[in-house]
């Protein structure tokens, strides 16, 4: 479920100008045929709604074939979850999985947000996030509000501090260390995921969709990993997640988990505008999984897995039409409102392309939907 994964590689590979060489898809993964992608998106062939047009290229590329052996499809059988697949996953509609909330559901409504009306996503800063960090959550919270269109908040963080070489929870009434690694040769840290994940399940408040703590620190999963991005356990409504290595001045060794080098390569507002923008897709791509939105087979979305950081980063900030339906049917969001919305935040924070495709998305739509009233005007004169 996480999207960086444990990764082997976790360095940025050069750019080549030859086409990059295809690898095989893990044995058993078929691609998704043209009728498959339609049937998937959720709507009649012929009445596809302007919003969820998928024809032009401009906008929706279909997902390529792996490039590397590391790329999530050359590894893992992903099996693709279509629209009518979620609604038939996804529990928060359904009434017999009320228990999913302790807050009571409003019975009538037919979304999340209609049925759960105080129902809100908790993000929650565990460890510093100021100085070091280059990130402001408030404008991750901002981001994922205006993508998801559900409320996003924070809780209080978890104070986290380093004692000589460990990591300790300082609470009110008292501290304890939390299992961790340190190199000596490189004073590189690690904190161990199982060690967080049971602290964020005791703060899950009454009224939370799903519970996301995101840190600094670097994680790590078992003994044998470089590093973990984080662990997600839909089950259980929480997740944690590290944007320690979304930072564009650090450079990773694929061999050995401390060893990590830092550039000045890149200026101060690039490696500002990279970070937030890497650490938006992160948060919504997991506060997807825990709303039960499966990785994508169907388009370049922001949903596909990814199997190292450089594929993880490749990767569109939009959702594909696939689960952008899911999203819509999920919250009851209106889709132009849903990106006016987004070009705001991307113009706010320098992020161009993104922008510009937000911007063109929407003159498509609305130029669409003005062909089809057109189009109806004329068949009521007939
Ligand atoms: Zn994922
Ligand atoms: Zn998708």
């Amino acid at each position: 479920m996480n999207k960086g994964g444990k990764s082997k590689t976790g360095k940025m590979k050069s750019i080549s100008k030859r086409p990059p060489r295809c690898e095989p898809y893990i044995r058993g993964f078929k691609a998704p045929s043209e009728k498959e992608r339609i049937q998937a998106i959720g709507f009649d062939v012929k009445n596809i709604p302007p919003a969820y047009n998928h024809t032009d290229t401009d906008f929706f590329t279909h997902l390529s074939q792996p490039t590397s052996v590391d790329d999530c499809l050359a590894q893992y059988k992903e099996d693709g979850q279509s629209f009518r697949g979620f609604l038939w996953q996804v529990p928060w509609l359904r009434s017999s999985m009320d228990t999913l909330m302790r807050t009571t559901s409003t019975r009538a409504g037919k979304t999340l947000t209609e049925k759960y009306p105080k129902g809100k996503i908790y993000i929650v800063p565990v460890g510093n996030f100021d100085e070091v960090s280059c990130i402001a959550l408030e404008d991750l919270i901002d981001y994922a509000g205006r993508f998801l269109c559900v409320p996003v908040t924070t809780l209080p963080g978890l104070n986290l501090k380093v004692i000589e070489d460990k990591v300790v929870l300082e609470e009110h009434d008292g501290e304890c260390e939390l299992e961790s690694r340190y190199s000596e040769e490189s004073q590189h840290q690690q904190l161990s995921i199982s060690s967080v994940l049971p602290l964020l399940r005791d703060k899950v408040p009454e009224d939370a969709l799903c519970v996301i703590g995101l840190t600094m620190y670097d994680l790590y999963g078992e003994d044998s990993d470089l590093f973990m991005s984080g662990l997600a356990s839909a089950s259980q409504k929480v997740a944690v997640f590290s944007i320690f290595r979304y930072d564009p001045r650090l450079t990773f060794s694929t061999e050995f988990w401390y060893d990590i080098k830092e550039t000045e390569d890149v200026s101060d507002k690039d490696r500002k505008r990279l970070v937030l923008q890497r650490s938006c897709k992160l948060v919504v791509h997991e506060i997807g999984h825990l709303l039960r939105i499966d990785h994508c087979i169907y388009f370049d979305c922001c949903m596909n897995g990814s199997g190292h950081l450089a594929e993880d980063f490749r990767q569109p900030m939009h959702l594909c039409p696939v689960d952008l339906h899911k999203l819509q049917v999920l919250t009851g969001l209106d889709v132009t409102d849903r990106y006016e919305k987004l070009l705001e935040f991307c113009k706010k924070h320098g992020m161009e392309c993104e922008a510009a495709w937000v911007e063109k998305r929407i003159l498509f739509i609305q130029a669409e939907e003005q062909k089809q009233g057109k189009k109806s005007a004329l068949k009521k004169r007939d």
